[in-house]
């Protein structure tokens, strides 16, 4: 057996609860906050700081009081705290941990198509979904996330056109809200694509009155069968409104089951299964492999080695600048 496969498997007969145990210890004798996504495993999410969305995590990454940010998320999520923190050290369970989004759209191809518009002598705003890396933020005018697109968008002066970036779901569904024409980057999410609606019609009538909510990242035929569109901090804040138990059909990635759990636990929540578009069979996960890569061991090991860590690259004050702007004012 290769050294890999080894460790692999001694990984996997970590108890995850003497894992949850050193992870407290660590982060308390080596001063570090823990920021964790709604899209990470539960266990994780239960050995965090701050848990939230990426506009809340943005947020909390600025009130951290120690000395060190560990990020479980994806890699934009660290950057964009190491950018609003500068002076903390931001460490990452896993380097490769991407986002399809953020790969579509590079810095040189957005480059070339905004000096490609402005010669064509039109009066572009570049608005950005979060989910971007840094060097493609530094080129942008706004940065939004699914918590406060629409208040964004309504500050673009109405005179300017807007090329919106990355997700062209989100842009779609943004353009219809706000009325604003937008030209839109060819971007989508691997998770929130493969959604499959037929499933969703069949949830929805094997569980009659139930409601559908949908992540503003799904293609427009999930939307259309929703009741309720929002990201994930909305719908925390939807399904706490209910008090009368009921069923959730949830379109967005399943490790949201379980915030929404612990936060109104008198109803019942279904994942909408996905569909595998290369093979046509579904499949009941809906997990983001980027996502994924944060395990409990990870971030044992990560707080232990104190590495990765996302260090200060040139164009983030560029970036930086264009963040806080949009986020935090
Ligand atoms: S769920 Fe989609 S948008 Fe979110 S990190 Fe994964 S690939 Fe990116």
């Amino acid at each position: 057996m290769s050294a890999g496969l080894v460790q692999l498997e001694r990984d996997l007969n970590e108890d995850p609860l003497d894992l949850m145990d050193e992870i407290d210890r660590l982060k308390k004798e080596k001063d570090v906050t823990i920021l964790a996504h709604f899209y990470v495993d539960g266990e994780i999410q239960d050995v965090a700081d701050f848990t939230g969305d990426s506009l809340k995590l943005a947020r909390d990454a600025t009130k951290v009081t120690s000395s060190t940010i560990l990020f479980a998320g994806v890699h934009f999520m660290a950057e964009t705290a190491k950018m609003l923190s500068p002076d903390k050290r931001v460490l990452i369970p896993d380097m490769l941990a991407g986002c399809s989004l953020a790969e579509s759209c590079q810095p040189e191809a957005l480059k070339k198509m905004q000096d490609e518009l402005r010669a064509e002598g039109r009066n572009i705003s570049t608005v950005a979904y979060i989910n971007t890396s840094a060097a493609v933020k530094s080129l942008c005018d706004w940065i939004v996330t699914s918590g406060n697109a629409r208040e964004i968008i309504d500050r673009v002066p109405a005179d300017q056109e807007i090329l919106f970036v990355p997700d062209q779901h989100l842009g779609r569904y943004l353009s219809e809200v706000s009325g604003r024409k937008m030209i839109l980057w060819p971007g989508s999410c691997m998770v929130h694509e493969v959604f499959s609606i037929q499933d969703l019609l069949r949830a929805k009538r094997n569980n009659p009155g139930s409601l559908v909510m949908a992540h503003p990242e799904c293609p427009a035929n999930v939307l259309e069968h929703s009741d309720f569109i929002g990201g994930t901090e909305a719908m925390r804040k939807f399904v706490m409104q209910k008090t009368e138990p009921m069923t959730f059909l949830v379109a967005t990635e399943a490790n949201m089951i379980h915030p929404l759990e612990k936060c109104a636990p008198q109803h019942k929540y279904i994942p909408v299964p996905g569909i595998m578009t290369s093979s046509g069979e579904t499949c009941a996960c809906n997990r983001c492999p980027h996502m994924a890569r944060n395990t409990l061991v990870s971030v044992r090991n990560c707080l232990r080695d104190f590495a990765p860590e996302v260090l200060w690259q040139p164009f983030f004050d560029k970036a930086r600048a264009v963040v806080a702007k949009s986020l935090l004012n």
